[in-house]
């Protein structure tokens, strides 16, 4: 039985996790389960799943859950660590969304877990330091997120110097194809209907932007040791393809399956076993066509500055990651538009001095300085 601790379990990726539990309870147990503020959701998950312990990182929302059940909930960012690091769980599938997934995520390795990794923006902000913390403790980092966990499958048993480089899909998002001067009007309604997968708003934006891809390939990096001219992106809409690895006799191996987050997220959670019935089989006759473009970097700016950011490193993706996060909000708040979303993150980045990456304290500087630069920005 393999004890769980979900982090963000009332998210896109977290009720996809607990689906997979559900059928299949005599594999995982649920040990711990957090959330940010929705009280109700995680009392009926823990009603449903019976975890020891729970966490909100808000206050007053875990006051609220307290009086309604009996087992320990916790609150603050030092109580979703506490989750994290709980004592009497093998598993913690890292799945909050944006910065404040780094302090957990380290939590969870500094307590010797295996992870399974959806917070991408971890290994964004400190990929080097995250990868490093694991290594020294003979951990594994599964990846949840789409491509790398195709990546992960693709790779298994390769040498790595037979790989000249990986590609990763991206649907494109609602806007594939469109030009700069076209985008500067759309909405958040538009932004945030994705035509090929389900998930939470900021990554819904950040696919829209291609921030997304950015990250990933950053994300990348540190989880496969792929230096940045060896990763590429390319656009797929159909979502079926999620990564290509082309070694070096110029083969390439793809990984495809139906865009469902619930398959890399059981075979994260069941390594190295598969499970069977999670996901809809594939039915390529139906599909019909898979297709395939470059990215437009002119109409999309955030892919050429994530790659511009992991090329600078040391603090500099902290600040992509942070001005993005000021950004999305403002631009689903409608206080800026489209296009602001990579000027801003652009503005930030210009007026960053860079440092070197020498613990977790300088990231949390770069935030901390980058978010005031970014709120400055969007006025
Ligand atoms: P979401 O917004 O649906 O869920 C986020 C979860 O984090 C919720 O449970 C929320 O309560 C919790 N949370 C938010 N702020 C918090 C805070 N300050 N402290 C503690 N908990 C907090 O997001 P999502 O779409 O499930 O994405 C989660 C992560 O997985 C992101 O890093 C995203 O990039 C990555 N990811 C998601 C998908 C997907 O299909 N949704 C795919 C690949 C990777
Ligand atoms: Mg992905």
């Amino acid at each position: 039985m393999k004890r769980i601790v979900i982090l963000g379990s009332t998210g896109s990726i977290g009720k996809s996790a607990l689906d997979v539990i559900r059928r299949h309870r005599e594999r995982f147990k649920v040990t711990g389960l957090t959330a940010g503020g929705n009280s109700e959701l995680l009392l009926e998950q823990t009603e449903e799943f019976g975890p020891e312990v729970v966490a909100l990182d808000d206050r007053a929302s875990a006051g609220a859950l307290r009086k309604k059940t009996r087992i320990p909930v916790y609150e603050g960012v030092e109580g979703v660590c506490r989750v994290a690091s709980y004592p009497q769980a093998d598993f913690v599938l890292s799945a909050i969304v944006g910065f404040a997934g780094l302090a957990p995520t380290v939590a969870a390795v500094r307590a010797g877990k295996t992870i399974g990794l959806a917070n991408k923006e971890s290994l964004v902000v400190a990929g080097e330091i995250v990868m490093r913390e694991a290594r020294q403790r003979n951990l594994r980092i599964l990846p949840v997120d789409s491509e790398h966990n195709a990546l992960f499958q693709c790779l298994d048993g390769k040498d790595m110097a037979d790989i000249k480089r990986v590609i990763l899909t991206a649907s494109g998002g609602p806007f594939a194809g469109r030009r700069k001067e076209e985008l500067k009007d759309a909405s958040p309604e538009e932004a945030l209907s994705h035509p090929s997968w389900s998930m939470g708003r900021k990554i819904t934006v950040d696919s829209a932007t291609l921030m997304n891809k950015g990250f990933e390939v950053i994300e990348a990096r540190y989880l496969f040791g792929l230096e940045p001219e060896r990763i590429d992106v390319l656009i797929h809409p159909q979502s079926i393809v999620h990564c290509i690895v082309e070694l070096k006799d110029a083969c390439l191996i793809a990984q495809m399956s139906m865009p469902d987050m619930r398959a890399p997220i059981a075979y994260a959670l069941s390594y190295p076993e598969r499970l069977p019935g999670i996901i809809p089989p594939l039915d390529l006759a139906s599909i019909g066509s898979l297709t395939f473009m470059a990215p437009e970097f002119q109409s999309f700016p955030c892919l050429g500055l994530a790659y511009r950011a992991l090329g600078e490193g040391g603090t500099m993706p902290a600040v992509l990651n942070a001005a993005n996060e000021v950004a999305v909000e403002a631009f689903l708040q409608r206080e800026i538009g489209f296009n602001d979303i990579p000027a801003i993150i652009k503005e930030t980045m210009d007026g960053h001095r860079n440092t070197v990456l020498d613990g977790l304290e300088s990231v949390n500087r770069a935030d901390r300085w980058a978010r005031q630069e970014a709120r400055g920005l969007v006025g």
